[in-house]
């Protein structure tokens, strides 16, 4: 007996009977562009492997024009075929089944070629697109139907039409991007004609058989999106026109509210596909921070969806559906849903990869095989960096001591947990537990490890993270001055507060501090109320005409740098924004440019510019210190200074920007190599 039983029943889409109802949601990788694909088929192949019902690729461009960007991976010629046939028998092979996703971008494409139905420039994108006449829609309804036949003979069980996330298709249903007044703009029915006539040719190229998957937007959070009616129309059209299936897309990228970040609620957008459902005779699949089973399990139990789409989830974990269908969901390397190593890196033209699973998208590079000698292996220091030595260096067989100071594993994971929106932080510390016990790991906590401790270990890593940086402000005696690390633990503050440093820490300290009661990631009425998010059957796009309501900040909060520019700035690529927009709608005052004076009972004492003639004060209770960290080398140097080689990783390696991601994937390819 399956704890998943909904999860793990098959489905019959078109004349295709999928395993189980996940489906591995589409993701570009930048794999393709590498021109390995061997090394695409292997990604692939491993979640195959893995479990997945069905696999749907990155978006493959029909055209040139259409590509997200210049050289964009697409099916343009025999080669481009032979190279995804690869991938389809590397699949099959594995017993799974994988669609190829057509994804037209519009006015989306990074390029001076991009086309769209009206001459207007997106709000993320520098290139106002070409107007396309009736021959030049012809033509790129033309090249998506021969995508989709080449796709077909390249092994694919079908495609997936990209119709929302504001791409070409959604940009033609709404007036917001679309002004025509031929037939394919003006009224709803000439809107939709091309996502429609896309559909039917598709259908029509491809013959009954393979599956066609339409994603449908059913909640554009933009300007005049569509209306519900709209939705539920557009729907009836697509399954009549020939899809097989409804795939659910959440927001047009331009949206200023989140869909996928961290901070939004799990299942957060589920709601809308269980609406469309009874709308139409086709299975729908529901997607958006969907990252475990139980949740996947519990969608499909109430009637919210057919099938669950997750994408960034298997890049977390490979085994995702083996793990959960062989009692081992705890098992599951769970998605934080942070988009640190694979949204943050696409849009940085890096490859994609995943902060708690290095080896997604270097799995043919980065390989954990048995060791040939096993050791003894000390690890000091049980935050991300040694936790993730431990569990791979104990994988491959060598002998695994942890050792940690303090009586619990984790490190600075445990603080990020604290924060509100960082729900998913304790996930990934557990499943680190989880693991680390899993491994047979000798655990020792509580711990002040000394040099002579390490003694008769073959193999010492330093994992001893970092300790917080003193600015050094001159404090007057009766000033309450807290850092990062008591707040996050639950020091208690006053109403009026600065923090010092406005990097990744000071900005999770302010959203602490003006954060009352229940946190809004888990509540999502509360959450939708902060961002404005209404309900598409109330209002065009799901978009509160009154905007977004956050609730009062608990605090007044200052958030200040020395750098003369914008607070926030380097935090991550995809998540910044929201950061920063957080914080904006809690009315915290974020300040660059500033010089720390000194601190007194009254408050923080601040100048501006290099004369530091004018000082001001911020009447404030309390002063945090959220101003970087050093690394934590104690142990290293009496190791040093005893000539006792050992590694160094993560916070204690380098502190300057430390982050989870780059102390894991240090660790996992330290611990590959040991
Ligand atoms: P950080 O990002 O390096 O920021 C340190 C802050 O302290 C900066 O704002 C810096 O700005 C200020 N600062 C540095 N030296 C100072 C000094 N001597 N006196 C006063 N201010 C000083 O470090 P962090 O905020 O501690 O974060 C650590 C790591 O965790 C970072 O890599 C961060 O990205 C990561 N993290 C990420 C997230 C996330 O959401 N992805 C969240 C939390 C943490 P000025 O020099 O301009 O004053
Ligand atoms: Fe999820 Fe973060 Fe990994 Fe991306 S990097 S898959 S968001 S855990």
């Amino acid at each position: 007996m399956t704890d998943y039983p909904h999860l793990l029943s098959p489905i019959t889409l078109a004349g295709v009977t999928l395993r189980n109802r996940s489906l591995m949601g589409s993701m570009h990788t930048g794999l393709e562009e590498t021109g390995d694909w061997g090394r695409v088929a292997a990604f692939y192949a491993a979640r195959a492997k893995g479990g997945a019902g069905l696999i749907v690729t990155g978006g493959m461009a029909p055209n040139r024009e259409g590509g997200v960007f210049p050289g964009a991976a697409g099916l343009f010629s025999d080669k481009d075929t032979a190279n995804h046939r690869r991938v389809t028998e590397a699949v099959h092979a594995e017993g799974g089944h994988i669609a190829m996703q057509i994804l037209h971008a519009g006015r989306y494409a990074y390029s001076k070629d991009c086309v769209a139905p009206s001459a207007l420039k997106s709000p993320i994108s520098p290139f106002p697109p070409r107007e396309l006449d009736e021959e030049g829609i012809e033509a790129q309804i033309a090249a998506i139907a021969t995508a989709a036949t080449r796709a077909v003979e390249a092994g694919y069980d079908g495609v997936e039409v990209m119709g929302s996330e504001g791409y070409f298709l959604n940009q033609f249903l709404v007036t917001h991007t679309n002004r025509r007044t031929d037939r394919w703009g003006g009224s709803y029915e000439n809107r939709m004609r091309l996502p429609v006539e896309v559909v039917r040719r598709v259908r029509a190229a491809l013959g009954a058989r393979p599956v066609l998957i339409y994603r449908i937007s059913l909640i554009d959070l933009v300007p005049d999106g569509s209306t519900w009616d709209e939705v539920v129309a557009l729907a009836k059209a697509v399954e009549e026109a020939g899809a097989s299936v409804l795939n659910t897309g959440i927001g047009w990228h331009e949206a200023r509210v989140p869909t996928i970040a961290t901070s939004v609620p799990r299942a957060g957008f589920a709601h809308l596909t269980a609406r469309l459902r009874p709308e139409v005779g086709i299975p729908v699949i529901t997607s958006n921070r969907i990252n475990a089973p139980d949740v996947a399990e519990r969608l499909l139990a109430e009637g919210a969806a057919d099938m669950v789409s997750m994408a960034r989830p298997w890049l977390a974990d490979a085994d995702f559906i083996v793990k959960a269908a062989g009692g081992r969901a705890k098992e599951i390397a769970p998605c934080i849903a942070c988009n640190q190593a694979c949204l943050d890196h696409t849009f940085s033209g890096k490859l994609t990869s995943c902060l708690v699973n290095p080896r997604a998208c270097h799995e043919t590079e980065l390989v954990y095989t048995a060791a040939d000698v096993p050791k003894q292996v000390a690890v000091v220091g049980a935050g991300p960096a040694g936790m993730m030595t431990a569990i791979v260096a104990a994988g491959r067989g060598h002998k695994v001591t942890l050792f940690d100071k303090a009586d619990q594993v984790g490190g600075q994971l445990n603080l990020a947990s604290q924060v509100p929106g960082k729900e998913e932080f304790h996930g990934l510390v557990d499943w680190f537990a989880t693991m680390l016990n899993a491994s047979g790991i000798a655990l020792r906590l509580g711990q002040q490890v000394q040099a002579d401790d390490l003694a008769g270990f073959d193999e010492v890593v330093i994992a001893t993270g970092v300790t917080p940086r003193d600015p050094g402000i001159p404090v007057e005696a009766g000033s309450t001055v807290l850092s990062y690390i008591d707040v996050l633990r639950g020091a208690p503050v006053g109403p009026r507060v600065a923090v010092v440093g406005a990097g990744g820490i000071g900005f999770d300290v302010a959203e602490t501090l003006v954060q009352d009661g229940v946190s809004p990631t888990l509540d999502a009425g509360l959450w939708r109320e902060e961002w404005g998010v209404s309900a598409p059957w109330e209002d065009r796009g799901g978009l509160d005409p009154e905007g977004p309501k956050p609730h009062p900040p608990a605090r007044q909060v200052h958030l200040l740098q020395r750098k003369a520019e914008k607070p926030g700035r380097h935090l991550g690529k995809t998540t910044g924004w929201i950061h920063r927009a957080s914080l904006a709608m809690k009315r915290v005052r974020m300040q660059g440019g500033v010089n720390y004076e000194r601190i007194t009972p009254e408050g923080l004492w601040i100048s501006h510019g290099p004369a530091r003639d004018q000082v001001e004060l911020l009447a404030v209770d309390a002063v945090v210190l959220c101003s970087g960290q050093e690394p934590e080398r104690g142990l290293s140097a009496e190791l040093e200074r005893r000539g006792i080689r050992h590694h160094r990783i993560g916070g204690a390696d380098v502190a300057a920007e430390l982050d989870a991601k780059r102390a894991i994937d240090q660790a996992a390819r330290l611990a590959a190599r040991l």
